[in-house]
């Protein structure tokens, strides 16, 4: 079995949109680098049906009135050579100030706090701006108040709740309506030896109690649609940590959160993309 790379030149409010579709083309995986969405096809499926599948996904994104003018291409990549370039792509990172991301395949790095994450198949690489963001504000948050409690609504690949965990936070629950996320977060539970972590499938609705910390880098769409659930599961004074979404909707997220009580607390802008807001209760 080969594989093909696509890369696809999507815009932002397209691209997630855009993986979901590719989903339905049966990708393998998907990340995104500065030149845009990187997903992976086996090659069984065919590069004239993938070709076809995304000149539709072009149509349904126009249909929905989201931006459809993107360019792509695509190489292939044999089976012998998709180890090497997979792993090529999957180098560790170094986050904030003490974090680093690493693969299995790679050994942790000495002083730095290393969050083990297989990237498989679910979203949450550290290869996405809003993931590093959420990272460094939780490095940060963490100390400004008791790491008790800690909720991760979205979780991927559970790259923020093992965060949590190597930062000393107590007791961390993960949720994520996706069961492959929920799979790939408990096997990167299990590499990072991690106790204390508990991963739910579903959303904000199944979790109880309060937290001292909660972050969901999820859509606007989502954040605001669960702003209530947010609100009630807070503690007074602790911090929920808002990102994924695009500059020009956190007003409207922002509207939502203040209608159920909830301030604004910081905000922080990625390059020209994202921005992630802190608030507090
Ligand atoms: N927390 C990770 C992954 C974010 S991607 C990171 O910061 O990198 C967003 C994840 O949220 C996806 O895995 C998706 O399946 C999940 N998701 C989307 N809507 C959700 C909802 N309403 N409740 C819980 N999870 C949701």
């Amino acid at each position: 079995m080969g594989y093909y790379e696509f890369t696809i030149e999507a815009p932002a409010e397209s691209a997630d949109s855009l993986l979901s579709l590719t989903g339905d083309s049966g990708s393998l995986g998907a990340f995104e680098n500065e030149k845009g969405l990187i997903i992976y096809f086996p090659d069984h499926v065919g590069i004239e049906k993938l070709c076809h599948d995304i000149e539709r996904y072009r149509n349904i994104l126009k249909d929905s009135g989201l931006p459809s003018d993107f360019a792509y291409n695509y190489t292939y990549i044999s089976e012998r050579d998709w180890n090497e370039s997979w792993k090529k792509k999957f180098q560790p990172i170094d986050v904030g100030e003490r974090i680093s991301i690493i693969p299995p395949w790679e050994k942790p790095k000495n002083g730095r706090v290393s969050l083990i994450i297989d990237p498989g198949m679910a979203f949450g690489t550290g290869h996405h701006d809003t993931t590093r963001t959420c990272l460094e504000h939780i490095e940060r948050l963490c100390k400004e108040r008791s790491r008790d409690r800690f909720l991760d609504i979205g979780t991927g690949t559970g790259i923020l709740a093992i965060c949590a965990a190597k930062m000393g936070f107590r007791e961390i629950v993960g949720v994520d309506i996706d069961p492959l996320a929920v799979d790939a977060a408990q096997r990167n539970i299990a590499l990072n030896d991690l106790a204390g972590v508990q991963i739910m499938e579903g959303t904000i609705s199944v979790t109880s109690g309060v937290y001292d910390v909660i972050a969901a880098n999820l859509l606007s769409e989502i954040l605001i649609a669960i702003a209530s659930e947010i609100a009630v599961r807070l503690k007074p004074g602790g911090s929920a940590l808002l990102s994924g979404m695009i500059i020009g909707q956190e007003e409207e997220v922002m509207a939502a959160m203040e209608k159920e009580g909830l301030k604004l607390k910081e905000r922080h802008y990625d390059g020209v993309r994202w921005v992630t807001v802190v608030v507090t209760r």
